[in-house]
């Protein structure tokens, strides 16, 4: 069965915000059997809105709208589906009554313009929003299903689950449904993985239910994103499983994550398991390893902590790297990066180590030191012996972009460092 997602909002249309609520619901959508055949976002004007309704209903047996469900003047997607459906807007007492209690729980009166949120289209049926004020709506249209969702990702993610498990699951019932799996790599470039990885996936595609494969490339990360169609998630797990286990003895160690996990997940987990802990120094990426590290809940269990250590001074007065050194290499070397590791690691008491220096740019590069170059050391105690590897890298794009792979990469050699201590 085909959908269509509306996301409605003139904000949508700026630089400044971007729809994600699509995204969500695409996922939950595929895990049902539908295909997304079509996504549209659209100011808050009622002639276009109309229009795009009008496309959807066109194309799709479902239609998604998300926003434009408050209470001012400039919510507009309940008008535009009456429109299109040449319905009267009806006011539904009961939905005013239940937008006024949301509002004395928290001690205020409803403002009058709030009665908006109580006007559905002529045979709509509400759909309770626990987390806000505005409901959403389902309408049935003949053989056709639109389902109205509000705009803020928080209200409209468990309406869309009640939805999906309530109306849209038990309709699309023992028809086929889109199953998928994510390969998530480090280290290798996306023409490389791509070279590897094609005749596997080419001999996927062709066999009774094909499993597609798609290569993304961002941030320095590259994805491998199967899919497949079958009609029970049994028989989708077993081939993903499958496809995803040729794939993986094809690209070998390169391939950190299978179910979703990030890397900053799994190097917490190896550490976890052996119950080391960690200290990072860093200079050009600016603290952003020890923040990935530490977005993982739990990661108090091994993260020691750690220190921007950002001038030379820092570098030596922090991370006690021999002032020579950087004299004698520059700040960016292996050597200088070996000596944040170590002196990090021993300051902290910590079993693992890491010194990350580099340019990130636009300025300070060099003939032989271009932007992008950074050196990565990496630490780790053995069971009472020191391991360490050092490597220098050019990472392309801006700073942002340096500064990020610089934390990947990091964490990609502690991760293999740590697999391959076992
Ligand atoms: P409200 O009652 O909160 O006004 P609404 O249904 O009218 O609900 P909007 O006003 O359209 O929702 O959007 C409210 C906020 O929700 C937006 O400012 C935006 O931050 C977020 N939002 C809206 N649509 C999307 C979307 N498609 N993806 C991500 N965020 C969205």
């Amino acid at each position: 069965m085909k959908a269509c997602i509306i996301a409605v909002g003139s904000e949508l249309l700026t630089p400044l915000r971007i729809d994600t609520n699509s995204l969500a619901i695409t996922e939950q959508l595929n895990a049902v059997g539908y295909d997304v055949r079509l996504k549209m976002v659209a100011g808050d004007d009622i002639d276009e809105l109309a229009r795009v309704i009008r496309v959807g209903l066109d194309t799709a047996d479902l239609v998604v709208c998300t926003g434009g469900l408050g209470p001012t003047a400039d919510d507009l997607t309940r008008e535009a589906v009456a429109g299109v459906l040449q319905v009267p807007l009806d006011i539904d007492e009961t939905i005013v009554d239940r937008v006024r209690e949301r509002f004395a729980r928290r001690g205020l009166m409803m403002p009058e313009i709030n009665r908006r949120q109580g006007m559905v289209p002529r045979g709509a049926v509400a759909l309770d929003n626990p987390h806000g004020s505005a409901p959403g709506l389902w309408i049935e249209v003949g053989p056709r299903r639109i389902v109205l969702l509000p705009g803020p990702p928080r209200e409209m993610g468990p309406m869309l689950e009640a939805v999906v498990r309530d109306r849209l699951a038990a309709r699309a019932s023992g028809g086929p449904a889109i199953f998928r799996r994510v390969l998530k790599i480090a280290g290798k470039s996306e023409s490389e993985i791509d070279q590897a990885a094609a005749p596997i996936y080419t001999r996927w595609l062709d066999v009774a239910t094909p499993v597609r494969t798609t290569i993304l490339a961002a941030s320095g990360q590259v994805e491998l994103h199967l899919s497949v169609t079958t009609r029970t998630k049994q028989a989708a797990d077993q081939l993903l499983a499958a496809a995803v286990s040729d794939l993986q003895a094809a690209l070998g160690d390169v391939v950190y994550s299978t179910d979703g996990r990030t890397i900053e997940a799994i190097v917490g987990e190896l550490l976890r398991a052996r119950r080391m802990t960690i200290a990072v120094a860093e200079s050009c990426s600016g603290g952003l390893l020890l923040s990935r590290l530490t977005d993982v809940p739990g990661s108090s269990d091994y993260v020691h902590g750690g220190v921007v250590c950002y001038s030379n001074r820092a570098k030596v007065e922090w991370a006690d790297v021999p002032e020579e050194l950087i004299v004698r290499h520059g700040a960016v070397s292996e050597p200088v990066a070996r000596a944040m590791a170590h002196g990090m690691r021993a300051r902290a008491g910590a079993s693992a180590g890491i010194g990350v220096t580099g340019i990130a740019g636009p300025g300070g590069g060099t003939e032989d030191k271009p932007v992008g170059t950074v050196a990565i050391a990496v630490l780790a105690d053995r069971q009472g012996e020191l391991v360490e590897g050092v490597r220098t890298f050019r990472f392309p794009g801006g700073r942002e972009l340096v500064k990020f792979q610089s934390a990947t990469a990091a964490m990609n050699m502690l991760r293999l460092m740590l697999l391959r201590d076992t």
